[in-house]
């Protein structure tokens, strides 16, 4: 590039060639992807080989710029929204919520106050009003607010459960989670300044639901010490199983007890759009903040998070502070900041892809997504039953199904299915066909599948399940020739 471009510019017909160069690539990976390899790798040689440089002094030709990160850089990545993608937590995404991206991008839109971005925060507002109509919160008290993803949502809302339960002392609160409660709810309540001794987890069930039991008896105890229970989060849909937890009865404890009820439906909530997974999460709606998760089962791209709360002047309350600089800028109460509403100050404009894909699609056709993931995954669980090769180990739910090959008519030790099934998963992994990796369910090496992609049909499933069958005999001949 002009050695003089000091105003980081490129000409017009520069930028439209440069932009439908990209507009290409992206339509072309959409309408190709399932054709591709889902899983990449690299070793940090590997990459460094390929990228490590000095920043350069002097710009180049900007087509050869992209030609070079269209080769290396986007072929370098396993691909999450493919439909053999199993594992984690797919990202299935869509096209309109892409373009969107760039259009919020290229604008460069400040979705942080209202006098800056009156019709984002306007569009935050209404998106936020058709989530809280979803999961049957106040439409006119409740409120929420976008976040980068998951972990930042219940961050958010520890933090507000914190502020208004504990106020300003919180040296004898005592927080509740279940054992398997997601990671990032910890990270959350460590960031917080919680010490070890502050946090509870209650062993679950043997269907993996908080234990009420052990619950009831751990406050009760903590009372008793003079301690302050104050928060307590449930799921409601783990990331290893889908389980549920009993929402109602914990709402219950939670109302009894003054505590506030965060529910994490980081993986599963979307799945109450659809009549089965409203079934499975009745309570939910009487959550005091719920954590929802578009960019998974929304079918968004990164990034997007969500928290939802029950009383908006929570969040408000929480994250109000008045510098003198943005005095002007203030405006009145219906007319929301939602640098007040949660962490960030400076926030990319994250509502506008939930828009246009929701006014694109229509929420019917997100309904029904969904509805077909959660069937998916229990005709897959049908298919293993059915099966010799196959043990269901956790039953499909909430469209993630956990099992694992346990052919019946062999006498394996259990120390040689974890080695046969880590094996088959190393080995589609390695071939590059699927992403399936293990999981430990009872400290058994599981195969787990999260199915909720719509595009991913019953043909990738059983096509895959053949290639893990390859493996599985590979393996077992190998140990048969060892004894
Ligand atoms: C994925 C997930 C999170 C974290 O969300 P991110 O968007 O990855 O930050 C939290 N809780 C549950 C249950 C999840 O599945």
């Amino acid at each position: 590039m002009g050695k003089n471009n000091a105003r980081l510019e490129l000409p017009k017909e520069a930028m439209k060639a440069y932009g439908y160069q990209i507009v290409d690539a992206i339509v072309e990976h959409h309408v190709t992807q399932d054709q591709k390899f889902p899983v990449a790798f690299g070793s940090r040689e590997e990459m460094d080989k390929l990228f490590l440089e000095e920043a350069p002094e002097q710009g180049m030709d900007p087509s050869a710029v992209l030609d070079f990160v269209l080769e290396k850089v986007m072929t370098n990545t396993t691909n999450m929204a493919h439909p053999k993608s199993f594992s984690f937590v797919p990202g299935p995404s869509n096209f309109v919520s892409v373009m969107a991206d760039a259009l919020a991008t290229g604008y460069n839109i400040f979705s942080g106050g209202w006098s800056i971005g009156p019709a984002a925060a306007e569009l935050e507002i209404v998106t936020i009003q058709w989530l809280l109509k979803i999961f049957g919160f106040p439409k006119k008290k409740g409120g929420g607010i976008f976040t980068s993803g998951g972990s930042m949502a219940n961050l958010t809302a520890v933090a507000t459960a914190r502020r208004i339960k504990c106020g300003d002392d919180f040296s004898n609160a005592v927080i509740y989670l279940s054992d398997q409660a997601h990671s990032s709810n910890i990270k959350a309540i460590r960031v917080l300044g919680f010490k070890k001794e502050q946090i509870r987890i209650i062993p679950t069930d043997s269907e993996l639901k908080f234990s009420l039991n052990k619950l009831k008896n751990c406050i009760a105890k903590d009372r008793l010490e003079g301690l302050h229970p104050f928060c307590l989060i449930a799921s409601a849909g783990t990331t290893n199983t889908g389980t549920v937890d009993p929402l109602s009865e914990l709402a219950k404890i939670c109302k009894k007890e003054d505590i506030w009820f965060h529910v994490d439906g980081a993986y599963g909530g979307a799945a109450y759009l659809s009549p089965k997974g409203k079934t499975m999460m009745k309570g939910i709606e009487k959550a005091d903040s719920l954590t929802v998760d578009p960019h998974k089962w929304f079918y968004q791209p990164y990034e997007m998070g969500c928290l939802l709360v029950r009383n908006h002047k929570d969040l408000s309350h929480t994250f109000t502070e008045h510098p003198e600089y943005l005095r002007d800028i203030e405006g009145n109460t219906s007319e929301i900041n939602f640098y007040d509403h949660g962490i960030q100050l400076t926030r990319r404009f994250r509502a506008l892809k939930f828009y246009m894909s929701l006014k694109t699609f229509g929420l019917k056709a997100f309904r029904d997504a969904i509805t077909y993931n959660i069937d998916l995954a229990e005709e897959v669980e049908n298919l293993l039953r059915g099966s010799k090769s196959w043990e269901v180990v956790f039953p499909a739910t909430l469209a993630v199904i956990n099992f694992r090959y346990h052919p019946i008519h062999k006498n394996y030790s259990e120390k040689q299915l974890d080695e046969i099934n880590q094996y088959i998963s190393e080995k589609v992994v390695a071939s590059r066909k699927a992403l399936l990796v293990t999981t430990l369910l009872n400290n058994q090496v599981v195969l787990r599948m999260c199915l909720i992609n719509p595009r991913t049909t019953m043909d990738d499933v059983t096509e895959t399940l053949d290639l893990c069958r390859t493996f599985a005999l590979e393996i077992e001949e190998k140990m048969a020739q060892k004894v």
